[in-house]
């Protein structure tokens, strides 16, 4: 029986606190705080009376640590699953170390503000040192790993889809089915179709920066950078169809490459169709992607903030969104001398999302790995001090979980390679 503090209320949230008042057994108690109380206030009414789990709501800010310390330490939950955006994740590392409380999140650190003298000083030094030029990595979150082990805390970090259970596939084929690795393509599909021109399937700002970075990928230990979009390829999905996918940067190639050195090369895939591919490069072309601050008639404005406010809230594409997501791992290596190649995958149906907790499936797949994370370590299964990424666990409860709580796997051998 756990208590847990949920921070955040859009659309993975929403699906988070859904699942953790189906799973009354392990969250008897949950707190809902976030920035705009009103959403807290009106998922709690719509869950009320559908589940054993007690909720409580509260406004927070989570850039500001004393307040959140505060918040923490009157509600004294076992964790603080972290389901805002990703410039919070080091406040709220703060936050739960003061408070002497456990800490997940699905997403790695990245700034809001890009143009910090300070930050892009740091950016710079690890973009030549390292080779990828991504604004979001792991070394300030992996910076806390000495504070959260003397602490005796645990931080999990990135457990949503991908980053998340594609690093618990990769924990599962290593431990079963093969002796080594070699390569690791991740990849992911969304068939879904919202029937707007235009619309991101979460937080807009969050998604636009990432797609719109350049592309790389690991080999042999070295990262490789690609212009943004530059490398394509077609792949036939099980539930889906053929689509197009195209290369990007992704934080599990980060962590993978760390704690998995063996492997020779560790891609990651997304598939865009081309309206949205060509929406997005004439919003970049004419500046709307910039984080920049311009002051508008009297008023500063950051573009990126005023188009997330024009495009329709991915919390609000549930109804309309029709059509499946795959995925998952393409995993090549040696098993007993001989070669072998497994996919290991989930196909999510965006409208068995939307009728279960009224949510799309990319919130879905992200909100339900939040839970079982949060239920991990809450339940002790994955509790150890330190700072850790999902595939550094034992990863069969997790996979048990993911069977059991919306998103069942399965493993096909001798899947067709990406070239
Ligand atoms: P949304 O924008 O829908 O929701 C973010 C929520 O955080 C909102 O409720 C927002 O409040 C709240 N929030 C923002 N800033 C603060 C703050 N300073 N203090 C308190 N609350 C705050 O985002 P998503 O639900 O789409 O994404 C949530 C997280 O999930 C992100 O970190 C994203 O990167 C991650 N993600 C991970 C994936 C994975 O597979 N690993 C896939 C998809 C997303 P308000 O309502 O006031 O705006």
């Amino acid at each position: 029986m756990a208590r847990l503090l949920i921070i955040g209320c859009g659309g993975v949230a929403q699906v988070a606190i859904s699942k953790c008042c189906q799973n009354s057994d392990v969250f008897e108690e949950i707190m809902i705080a976030s920035r705009t109380v009103s959403k807290c206030e009106a998922m709690k009414e719509k869950l009320e009376g559908t589940t054993k789990t007690v909720i409580k709501t509260a406004q927070i800010d989570a850039d500001d640590v004393e307040a959140l310390t505060k918040l923490i330490k009157d509600y004294a939950p076992d964790a603080v699953l972290n389901v805002a955006l990703p410039y919070q994740d080091l406040t709220i590392m703060d936050a739960c170390l003061a408070a002497g409380v456990h800490y997940i999140d699905t997403a790695n650190y990245e700034p809001e503000d890009t143009d910090d003298p300070k930050w892009r000083a740091i950016y710079e030094k690890r973009c030549k040192e390292l080779g990828f030029s991504a604004y979001f990595d792991y070394s300030w979150q992996w910076a806390y790993e000495d504070k959260f082990k003397d602490a005796g805390l645990t931080a999990l970090l990135g457990t949503g889809f991908d980053p998340g259970v594609t690093s618990v596939f990769a924990a599962y084929a290593k431990k079963h089915y093969f002796d080594e690795i070699h390569t690791i393509d991740i990849l992911d599909c969304n068939g879904g179709d919202h029937g707007y021109p235009f619309a991101t399937n979460f937080n807009p700002e969050i998604n636009l920066r990432e797609v719109s970075a350049p592309g790389s990928y690991m080999e042999n230990g070295k990262w490789v950078e690609i212009p943004a979009m530059s490398i394509k390829r077609e792949y036939d999905f099980d539930g889906v169809g053929k689509k197009d996918m195209y290369l990007l940067h992704h934080e599990e190639i980060e962590a993978l490459g760390r704690n998995m050195p063996e492997v020779k090369r560790i891609r990651f895939f997304m598939t865009f169709g081309q309206s949205y591919l060509t929406h997005m490069n004439c919003l970049e072309n004419v500046g709307m992607l910039s984080t920049t601050p311009i002051n508008f008639n009297g008023q500063e404005i950051v573009p990126i903030q005023f188009l997330k406010a024009l495009l329709p809230d991915p919390a609000s594409l549930g109804p309309r969104t029709v059509g499946k997501t795959n995925i998952g791992c393409i995993f090549t290596g040696i098993k007993d001398g001989k070669e072998r190649s497994i996919y290991i995958y989930n196909v999510c149906d965006h409208q068995e999302c939307y009728k279960e907790v009224g949510s799309q499936a990319i919130s879905y797949t992200t909100g339900v790995p939040a839970m079982i994370g949060a239920m991990m370590v809450v339940t002790g299964q994955w509790k150890q001090p330190g700072v850790f990424t999902t595939d550094e666990f034992d990863p069969d409860p997790y996979m048990e979980a993911l069977n059991k709580w919306g998103l069942p796997w399965q493993v096909v051998e001798n899947p067709v390679l990406v070239d």
